[in-house]
């Protein structure tokens, strides 16, 4: 999600789209940082997302995960786990944690948390300011990343990286103010709630420039080298297909999130795509 300073170019043509698309009430979980919401984007989720509604078999690209061999199953799959292989294990609160989750049910703790350790990773940039920084670890990651993208041909941007409480606040009471809670809600994770604060998650674009956090973006070269790359590099697409019930987001090929290498070939190896399952914690659909 923009998030910076710089309002993104397509947000006008992106609400359009929305537009065309009302009637999805779509989540997302990052949100656009355009200050004043239009009216246009009011009256339907800000951004992304939208992908949900639709046909799975319009896109090859959102319709399943990569290398799953198996067809999740949350329900009849009780709390997994990480593998107990996996060393060091994690804290699941701890905001300087790698393994940090972050949903509609788990707030940050402390809510105006900031990293400490934020820097600009060396790679293409599609924003400035503070959302052009992310924490060490996951800088480190994403240039691995995306420099092993490009050696395949598919150019990668950082379309958006570390969003600060102080922002989250005045685009959420931005959207509230002009929407109301309801709306905001589906626009704009509550402060303290987004997992862009922790600095262990980004947005990509692509090197082209099309769909960024757009539906079509999971159609775009950068997200399908992400979808079946990116655990190589410790990253899960956080909020994916077919899984908002959990999550509490719909569908966004363009946010990654940091969890280790280790980790993320573990979800993948074994079929899983939330980190509310992995970790066995409750689905996240909506504030409590
Ligand atoms: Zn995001």
């Amino acid at each position: 999600m923009p998030n910076d300073n710089t309002p993104m170019p397509s947000r006008r043509a992106f609400a359009g789209l929305l537009t065309a698309s009302a009637g999805l009430a779509a989540l997302t979980a990052c949100t656009p940082k355009d200050g004043v919401p239009s009216p246009a984007a009011a009256s339907m989720p800000a951004q992304g997302d939208v992908t949900s509604a639709a046909p799975a078999s319009s896109s090859p690209a959102a319709t399943a995960t990569p290398s799953a061999t198996t067809e999740p199953t949350i329900a009849a799959t009780p709390a997994p786990a990480p593998s107990s292989t996996i060393k060091p294990q994690h804290s699941l609160t701890d905001p300087t944690s790698p393994w940090v989750i972050v949903n509609k049910h788990r707030p940050l703790n402390p809510q105006d948390f900031v990293p400490a350790d934020l820097v600009q990773p060396a790679i293409r940039l599609a924003v400035s300011g503070e959302a052009a920084l992310l924490n060490s670890t996951t800088a480190a990651a994403a240039e691995k990343m995306f420099g092993a993208a490009a050696s395949e041909g598919v150019i990668m941007t950082l379309a958006s990286g570390y969003r600060s409480y102080t922002t989250q606040v005045s685009t959420y009471n931005g959207y509230v103010a002009s929407t109301g809670q309801a709306a905001a809600d589906r626009a704009s994770a509550r402060p303290g709630h987004s997992e862009h604060q922790t600095g262990w998650s980004f947005d990509i674009g692509d090197g082209g420039g099309a769909c960024s956090f757009q539906p079509c973006f999971a159609e775009q070269p950068a997200a399908i080298w992400a979808k079946a790359n990116a655990h190589k590099f410790g990253f899960v697409v956080r909020y994916p297909w077919m899984f908002h019930d959990t999550t509490g987001y719909f569908y966004e090929s363009w946010h990654l999130r940091y969890i280790g290498v280790d980790a993320a070939v573990d979800m993948a190896t074994r079929g899983i795509t939330t980190l509310e399952e992995y970790f066995g914690l409750e689905a996240a659909p909506d504030y409590l």
